[in-house]
């Protein structure tokens, strides 16, 4: 029988912006939810935050990531929003505020050297990421 699960975890950033990883979070959710078989998605509840797959064993892939995102999106430019935080805006866009997972045999299905990261893009702040676990 299909069953629906929803968590939600609280992640506490230090810097204006960064990449966290949340993994071995996620992975204990999905084994608290007893859930074996199906999908999980990941959502962001906020405008100036994402989330994002990629390398998790060399951080300066991390590093790198970030370092890139604030030369193509610049902190200070013309932008018309007025609250300081267009920048942030922008990257969230880019990298999106949600995420597929599949569940197979209790294990999330991610490649070896594939981890799951929050993106602050304006902290440092406190944030939400919200978990709906499907399946059996
Ligand atoms: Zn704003």
């Amino acid at each position: 029988m299909m069953i629906s699960k929803t968590f939600e975890i609280t992640v506490k950033s230090t810097r204006r912006k960064e990449l966290i990883e949340i993994t071995s979070q996620i992975e204990r959710i999905l084994k608290e939810s007893g859930i074996t078989n199906g999908i999980l998605v990941l959502f962001i509840p906020h405008t100036t935050a994402g989330v994002t797959i990629n390398e998790h064993a060399d951080p300066s892939v991390k590093s790198d990531i970030e370092e890139q995102l604030t030369l193509l999106v610049p902190e200070s430019k013309n932008y018309k929003h007025l609250e300081g935080n267009a920048d942030a805006h922008i990257k969230s866009v880019l990298v999106g505020n949600s995420l597929t997972l599949l569940i197979e045999n209790g294990r999330l299905l991610l490649g070896t050297w594939q981890g799951v990261f929050f993106a602050e893009f304006d902290g440092p702040r406190t944030r939400k990421v919200l978990v709906k676990i499907l399946g059996e």
